[in-house]
């Protein structure tokens, strides 16, 4: 996901497809740029992503982040990212790459699903109203996007059952936008707050401890409905979660949970 600043990233959008727009693309194993893509990448993993990484591989979130992958301050940003680590050999493979292909396909990271597109955000100065963006560029390697199969950006995300992904994905940049701004003064992101909030975000099994099994529900008011569900809905929690830091860095209210 980029956040476009459309002042500075022309050439970027000169590769959007507008909506209704067709591209071309078939990716199959009789392709001999099979897997090729799944190398040497700067893959960031969402929220979303890793949720379902770790459930696939049945782990607990906090295993998953130990092993998997590497956590990134980027500039001009005040909240880390999180990218997969690439395997040390040669060719850098992706860890989940296998002779046959993906071995975590139907739950692969949401870049992975909307490859060979890449997805942006737009936010609209000043209403700050968020736009999705798709660019189609796929490095000149990717065999795929001289086949004769027709897409558009949303028959695509259908097919690589993506749109709730998307959705997900989209959250996250909401919250992840607000820090542009850096909360944090003299504490830094790696400070006990930017701790939790990263907690909150990505390691949803230790964030459902600390909700339940500390003086956190002595310290937040949680609408019972929603408090039963976060008990055992991952999504619903994780969207409390993002709700959370909201209220917790920003002071932004939210109807479900207010400070006791
Ligand atoms: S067609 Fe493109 S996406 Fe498919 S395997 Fe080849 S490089 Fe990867
Ligand atoms: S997760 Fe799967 S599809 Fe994505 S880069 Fe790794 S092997 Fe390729």
């Amino acid at each position: 996901m980029k956040y476009v600043d459309v002042k500075v990233q022309k050439d970027l959008l000169e590769n959007r497809l507008q909506e209704g727009e067709l591209f071309t693309f078939r990716c199959h194993d009789g392709l001999e740029c099979f897997t090729k893509c799944c190398r040497n990448l700067n893959l960031f993993l969402y929220p979303y992503d890793v949720l379902q990484l770790k459930n696939r591989l049945n782990i607990y979130s906090d295993q998953f982040l130990g092993s998997y992958v590497d956590i990134v301050l980027r500039e001009s940003n005040f909240f880390p990212d999180v990218l997969l680590r690439m395997s040390e050999n040669a060719e850098k493979t992706c860890p989940f790459l296998n002779d046959s292909g993906c071995k975590v396909y139907p739950d692969r990271p949401d870049t992975c699903r909307t490859f060979p597109l890449e997805q942006g955000i737009l936010f609209q100065e000043p209403s700050g109203k968020a736009t999705d963006l798709y660019f189609f560029k796929p490095p000149d390697f990717c065999l795929g996007q001289y086949e004769s199969q027709e897409w558009t950006t949303e028959t695509w995300s259908e097919n690589q059952g993506a749109v709730f992904y998307h959705e997900m994905t989209a959250k996250w940049s909401e919250v992840k936008a607000l820090f542009h701004a850096d909360p944090w003064g003299r504490e830094g992101p790696n400070g006990p707050k930017g701790k939790m909030a990263f907690m909150a975000a990505y390691n949803l099994d230790k964030f459902r401890d600390f909700v339940f099994h500390s003086t956190f529900l002595k310290r937040y008011k949680v609408k019972a409905d929603v408090l039963k569900k976060i008990k055992t809905d991952d999504v619903a929690l994780m969207k409390f979660g993002f709700g959370w830091i909201k209220l917790f860095i920003w002071g932004i209210k939210q109807t479900y949970l207010k400070k006791r």
